[in-house]
């Protein structure tokens, strides 16, 4: 059962994490839920190799076959290992099944050159780096990205058949999971997976555990919405995040508290005058310089700093 993507950790009864390992490719967390009769994963990983041992270790921690895969939302860390678990059904919000499939086949060229692309800015970051945790994540991070770009000529590209607007229950014979939508934040549309008797909630990247939450495309204030209707509406001891560690509902508020932090850092810096260039070499946002996949900090800036210009230009 050892591999080396991730590393399970027994999250609750009944409940195991499949937690990335650093640089190793899988890059997304999942999960893995014993119902007693039927077997649920969430999420797959970045990988189609990742995800076959995903597939092996639910099989083998609850005998049985995996009935159902839900994909948190679209991002390729969560559900390039699809391709794995053919022979389950898969769940997603409306929105997520549609953004899927008008994604179309695996233009492996384009999606090539695109990771190409990544991989030649990372290495530009680096090179103004100095700080060893930056350094060490961003290595972590092209390693992620060229063990992708190997991968992605195997790639295909599975869309959920079984889709939900808020709200999908399956009920097992031990326990009953909740899989929520409340609209979208981190994506245009992210699910959580809710286990009401283990008090234990998957959350996708809506919550990452000391790990930099990725804003481009999102919205940052439907997001920190959406967590505060977490923290109200259920009752959760325990954590699965979408990246780091298996945590506590600690996690909920530090991810709002970043979330308000950088809105309000950027839009400071989009009334400035001062150049987007400028405010890139001020580095992460104290607090969360040690934080993982602090290049991150970086494009979120960007996107957000030029989406308020646009909208103070208007
Ligand atoms: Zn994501």
């Amino acid at each position: 059962m050892n591999n080396k993507y991730f590393t399970i950790q027994q999250a609750s009864e009944g409940i195991w994490a499949a937690i990335s390992v650093p640089g190793s490719g899988s890059l997304g967390n999942a999960a893995i839920i014993d119902l007693g009769d039927l077997t649920v994963v969430v999420d797959t990983t970045n990988l189609p190799h990742s995800g076959a041992f995903l597939r092996q270790t639910a099989e083998q921690l609850t005998n049985k076959p995996v009935k159902y895969v839900v994909n948190t939302h679209f991002h390729g860390d969560h559900v390039n290992g699809n391709q794995a678990f053919m022979k389950s059904e898969f769940i997603s919000t409306v929105w997520t099944r549609d953004l899927l499939s008008d994604m179309g086949e695996v233009n492996i060229d384009l999606m090539q050159q695109n990771t190409q692309k990544l991989i030649n800015s990372l290495i530009q970051v680096r090179s103004q780096q100095r700080g060893p945790h930056m350094l060490t994540e961003i290595d972590y991070d092209l390693s992620v990205q060229k063990t992708l770009y190997d991968a992605i000529p195997s790639l295909r590209r599975v869309i959920p058949t079984i889709t939900f607007d808020d709200k999908l229950v399956i009920k097992g014979t031990k326990r009953t999971i909740e899989v929520l939508s409340y609209g979208g934040g981190h994506s245009l549309s992210d699910a959580v997976v809710y286990v009401p008797e283990e008090r234990t909630l998957i959350t996708g990247d809506l919550i990452t555990n000391k790990t930099i939450p990725v804003m481009p495309h999102g919205n940052p204030y439907a997001w920190i919405r959406i967590l505060r209707r977490i923290q109200k509406d259920l009752k959760v001891d325990t954590v699965i995040p979408g990246h780091g560690d298996v945590s506590t509902p600690d996690r909920i508020p530090d991810v709002i508290r970043f979330l308000e932090e950088t809105i309000s850092y950027v839009s400071k810096a989009a009334t400035s005058g001062k150049s987007e260039s400028y405010w890139l070499d001020q580095g992460v946002l104290k607090d969360y310089e040690d934080w993982h996949l602090p290049q991150y900090f970086r494009w979120n800036f960007r996107w957000l700093f030029n989406s308020m210009l646009i909208q103070n230009n208007r």
